[in-house]
């Protein structure tokens, strides 16, 4: 039996019906996350550099309550099935797998972490697309580590939230993701975009004022399918890994815009180099974006997402015909700066536009996409919010 409710029930509603339904009881508890999309900095995560991603309005909410006997079962609206595990299973990664595995990695990670984690039952609903790029997964890793540190009053600082949930992700699921989509989900703030220099960890909340600069940031999904993206991932990372070597640096993070000339002319491919030069350029973006923002000149930063999209396109070649096509669409209809956000090859685009226009630049793209015969996208109009919270 499904407890999926009617279409339009708010997120939360829809956790504590399905909690109900399934488990015939009240929960003692929910606690919501965001998704998050990254304004800018794309690929300088692994190579030690920064990134600028804010948290979502749509979030992933977790009804839970304590349950005898040390063990957890979860649902989510996204399966008929609840699915069961004990310690044992928590504690080996690759005993529970699908999409229960997100859960049952925090709380391996919890348990690694040497914390005593309360046996429970838990309901998920959502409205984060899974899968876009807007990153369900931390979302319901987040709520979930929120609802279990709560439940069990585990001693355990927000500051270190982040790193175990990535951990969950990391070494229980197998995905190998950095620490951006959780530090996002965790950390965000309304009306703020988080800088993060992805080598110290270090971060800053950045006031992003879209709403009184009368600015909106709208959110395409592609619709495209993946195409061997993990396999490019890869590739990607090995090229910028080897360039580093070559240069004697650690990471690409140590070459500056300042040095690029020189360090490109010791690489001797011109695929590298142009690989090189996205990582490089791509950081300066992102610290002239933060300059910008911490002078308040919101609509002045539109130049360098657009300029980060052609690095993605032309350097670091990431991009696929339905996102090119968002990026262009976006930009004739008005907006101030687009460009894919993500890894690439599929995913979604940001465009930064006049909040009245959002609906315009929307249909534009659309019409764009309905040209080519593309898949038609989907598109949502954000502001920054914030991040993983209990509800009351
Ligand atoms: P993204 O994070 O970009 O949405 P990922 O592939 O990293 O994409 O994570 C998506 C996966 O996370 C889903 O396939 C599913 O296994 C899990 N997931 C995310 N949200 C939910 C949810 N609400 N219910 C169940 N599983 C979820
Ligand atoms: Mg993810």
């Amino acid at each position: 039996m499904s407890a999926r409710s009617e279409p339009g029930t708010p997120v939360a509603d829809r956790a504590t019906a399905g909690f109900r339904q399934r488990y015939g009881a009240e929960p003692a508890g929910r606690w919501a996350a965001p998704g998050r999309v990254n304004l800018i900095g794309e690929h300088t995560d692994y190579n030690d550099g920064f990134v600028l991603p804010f948290a979502l309005p749509l979030r992933t909410v977790v009804a839970a309550a304590p349950a005898p006997g040390g063990r957890w079962t979860v649902w989510s609206e996204l399966d008929d099935e609840p699915v069961e595990f004990g310690p044992a299973d928590a504690d080996e990664p690759g005993r529970v797998d699908g999409w229960a595995a997100y859960v049952a990695g925090v709380v391996w990670a919890l348990r690694a972490d040497g914390h005593d984690v309360p046996g429970a039952r838990l309901a998920v609903a959502s409205d984060v697309p899974v899968g876009s790029g807007l990153s369900s997964s931390a979302a319901i890793e987040s709520a979930v580590l929120a609802a279990l540190v709560d439940l069990g009053g585990l001693d355990l600082p927000a500051g270190r939230w982040p790193r175990l949930a990535q951990r969950a992700e990391n070494d229980y699921v197998g995905a190998p993701t950095g620490i951006m989509d959780q530090s996002a989900v965790i950390r965000g703030r309304a009306g703020h975009a988080l800088f993060l220099d992805c080598r110290t960890e270090e971060i800053e909340q950045i006031p992003f004022d879209l709403d009184g600069a009368g600015l909106a940031v709208l959110v395409v999904d592609s619709r495209a399918p993946h195409r061997h993206a993990d396999g490019e991932y890869a590739a990607r990372r090995r090229s910028c890994e080897r360039a580093a070597a070559t240069l004697g640096v650690s990471a690409l993070r140590d070459v500056d815009v300042a040095g690029l000339d020189a360090a490109l002319a010791r690489l001797d491919d011109d695929e590298t180099r142009r690989r090189v030069r996205h990582v490089v350029t791509e950081n300066q973006r992102v610290l002239d974006t933060v300059a910008l923002l911490r002078a308040g000149r919101v609509r002045d930063t539109g130049p360098l997402l657009t300029a980060s999209h052609a690095s993605m396109r032309d350097d670091f070649e990431i991009t696929v015909p339905e996102i090119d096509t968002a990026v262009e669409a976006a930009l004739s209809a008005g907006a101030y700066g687009a460009r894919m956000t993500g890894g690439g090859f599929g995913g979604c685009v940001l465009a930064l536009v006049d909040a009245g226009a959002a609906d315009a630049v929307a249909a534009a793209v659309a019409d764009a996409y309905a040209e080519r015969g593309f898949t038609a996208p989907g598109t949502l109009t954000v502001l920054p919010a914030g991040g993983v919270t209990r509800l009351g």
